[in-house]
């Protein structure tokens, strides 16, 4: 299946990457065999994940670039939400690349339930990990296929499930097509919103333990807006949450914000406590 998308962003070019790959598209494998993505050796395969993370001291440049992100720790644990907010440039896209480990650390670690992500197979730690991101990356096949791709071997009955779970059904059975559908490159079938609803669906079948969303900036309008915040607080529940967030009303519903400027966590804690420190955090709150 080919893909299509407008222009992505590195993340979602890596997440793109990896959904190819594990639907077996083999120009895809090539990139991810010239990017030398091999394990350690004996790194570790997790059955299971709980979604306990844990950034200690983490340092990262971009190759020779200075410094993406100095010292950075914050500590998530199974169930919670994590706001990552900060303007553009400050790091919060970085910090979900290496989580899922696109990057490598230079300095400091990264645990997932207690495991060095450099102990755990890449493929494994991805099982665990679900993407929802600003540019939702479908494929040129059925939006059916397009869902499926969040596991492969769901049924057709699993795939539909997920999509009303998702706010997506009803938008689906309209389609000419329905499930079969093809979704083709420039076609307009489909607005953005709907694909975020299909995103969601196709992460609501993955299940994963942890979830990495990047919130929409772009407008869509009222009732998509209202059938995706529902379908992402359905999503978002019983799992762990890394959230780039730009929603006020996400950050609030945080267990954790944390503010990033420069690469550096200049302040981290709950929403009330945040605003009563009135530092960053409240500078950028007035602001909105
Ligand atoms: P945010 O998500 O907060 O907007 P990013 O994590 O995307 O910030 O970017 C942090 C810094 O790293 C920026 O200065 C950005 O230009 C730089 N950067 C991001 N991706 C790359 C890359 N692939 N190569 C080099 N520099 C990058």
């Amino acid at each position: 299946a080919r893909q299509f998308v407008r222009p992505l962003n590195d993340l979602s070019t890596q997440v793109n990457t990896m959904l190819s790959a594990v639907a077996g598209a083999e120009r895809v494998f090539e990139i991810s065999r010239d990017r030398e993505e091999e394990d350690e050796e004996g790194a570790v395969d997790l059955e299971e994940v709980h979604g306990d993370i844990e950034f200690s001291q983490v340092n990262f440049s971009y190759g020779q670039s200075a410094k993406t992100l100095s010292e950075v720790s914050f500590r998530v644990w199974p169930g919670q939400t994590i706001a990552l907010v900060g303007p553009t440039g400050a790091g919060k896209t970085t910090v979900v690349q290496l989580l899922s480990r696109f990057y490598e650390t230079n300095g400091g670690s990264i645990r997932v339930d207690g495991h060095d992500i450099r102990r755990i197979r890449r493929s494994s730690l991805r099982r665990h990990m679900g993407f929802v991101l600003q540019d939702s990356i479908l494929f040129e096949t059925t939006v059916r296929e397009n869902i499926r791709y969040g596991r492969l071997d769901a049924t057709d009955g699993e795939v539909e499930e997920a999509a009303r779970l998702a706010n997506a059904h009803l938008f689906i059975t309209r389609l000419p097509n329905g499930y079969d559908t093809v979704l083709l490159k420039g076609g307009g079938a489909i607005s953005h919103g709907q694909r975020q609803l299909l995103a969601i669906a196709r992460a609501i079948l993955a299940d994963p333990s942890i979830l990495i969303l990047d919130e929409a900036t772009s407008s869509v309008d009222t009732v998509t807006e209202m059938n995706i915040q529902e379908a992402l607080q359905r999503l978002m529940k019983g799992r762990t949450n890394v959230v780039i967030a730009h929603r006020l009303n996400t950050i609030r519903q945080a267990d954790v914000i944390a503010v990033l400027d420069n690469g550096r966590i200049v302040e981290h804690g709950t929403h009330d406590a945040l605003l009563e420190n009135q530092g960053v955090y409240y500078e950028l709150y007035k602001g909105k």
